[in-house]
């Protein structure tokens, strides 16, 4: 294991932007070392106070669609604009962390050479919960380090779109148009979530399908319940080939930010996202102390057996092992 920084070390490293010394704060806050996750907290606190200014951004879309050729031409602009930009990439599935961080960094080799970028893909072999601790976590490390746009990606499967909505201010869906088949298989779910839909690959023999793409998707949204934004779900094509829909995807973002500030949900979705963090941490943490309790785990190997055998109800099984746990803490 590598060496450990000091408390001080870490904050002044991140404050002060240093790239090297953020990743291995990222590090620590992901490892599950009780030393660690001491160290982790402190760190945590210090850096709070600057974190929260940036645009969080989420983008979803299934393999293929062309997140990370999008993500690229899309960092690049937003670099091009003098900003600091993070990508994080969340993906539950993931088993390898060395493999895919090569992965990401030759997906998206020109913004991962940017200096005003920073490319920081997700740990692997974790649970949903954990993934989720580690991501928002990163999020602030990343606020702290002065990142003003961070944009969290998800793989676009499971469960990790409700997750990364969970951790966004704006959600956006990249699709493809498919000749006659716009309104196939797409997870309705999804649509809801997003706050705009962008048909990608609107470019060659394929841009006037995105074209028509757009307006069956803006029809289909009209039939959907007004997003609690107060925002409509906007649809416009693009292409992170050319570059085209980029610069309007943008701005589409800012007006959204613009009028979710005035209007109050912006603060208000934040404040739900803390509150919500909160309580995934709670019952996280009780699930993880009752499944790590040692003096539970002999008992807890027996209620398994007299469940599978069918000699005890599962739930009278729960409830006994419950309060068994709850003795063991008072
Ligand atoms: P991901 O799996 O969603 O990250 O998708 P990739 O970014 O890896 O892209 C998948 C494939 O689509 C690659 O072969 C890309 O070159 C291609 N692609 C990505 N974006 C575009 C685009 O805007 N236009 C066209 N024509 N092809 C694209």
């Amino acid at each position: 294991m590598r060496q450990r920084l000091t408390v001080e070390a870490y904050t002044a490293g991140i404050l002060s932007g240093d790239r090297i010394i953020l990743s291995r704060a990222i590090t620590l806050i992901e490892s599950r070392l009780k030393n660690d996750r001491i160290l982790a907290k402190k760190v945590l606190k210090n850096i709070l106070p600057v974190t929260g200014k940036s645009l969080r951004i989420g983008i979803t879309g299934v393999p293929g669609v062309g997140k990370s050729t999008f993500i690229e031409a899309f960092g690049k602009h937003i670099t091009g604009l003098q900003k600091r930009i993070a990508v994080l990439t969340v993906d539950p599935s993931s088993k390898k962390s060395g493999g895919s961080i090569l992965a990401d960094k030759t997906r998206m080799e020109n913004l991962a050479h940017d200096p005003l970028a920073y490319i920081r893909p997700s740990a692997a072999g974790l649970s949903l919960g954990g993934v989720a601790k580690n991501t928002r976590e990163t999020i602030l490390l990343c606020e702290a380090a002065g990142y003003e746009v961070i944009i969290i990606e998800t793989v676009g499967v499971g469960q990790s779109e409700t997750l990364v909505r969970g951790m966004s201010d704006f959600f956006l869906l990249l699709m493809l148009a498919g000749a006659g088949d716009e309104l196939q298989g797409i997870k309705k779910g999804i649509m809801e979530m997003a706050d705009v839909v962008a048909i990608n690959k609107a470019d060659g023999v394929n841009k006037s399908f995105a074209e028509q793409a757009v307006g069956a998707y803006r029809n289909a949204l009209h039939l959907f319940p007004k997003p609690e934004s107060g925002m409509d779900t906007q649809v416009l094509a693009c292409s992170a080939l050319d570059g085209n829909g980029i610069s309007a995807l943008w701005e589409l973002i800012l007006q959204y930010q613009e009028a979710t500030l005035q209007n109050g949900y912006f603060d208000k979705n934040r404040q739900n996202q803390n509150l919500e963090w909160m309580h995934d941490h709670i019952r996280q943490t009780l699930e993880e102390q009752f499944y790590e309790n040692t003096a539970l785990k002999k008992a807890l190997k027996t209620t398994e057996k007299s469940v599978t055998e069918g000699r005890e109800l599962p739930v009278a099984a729960a409830e006994r092992l419950l309060e068994s746990f709850f003795k063991t803490r008072i």
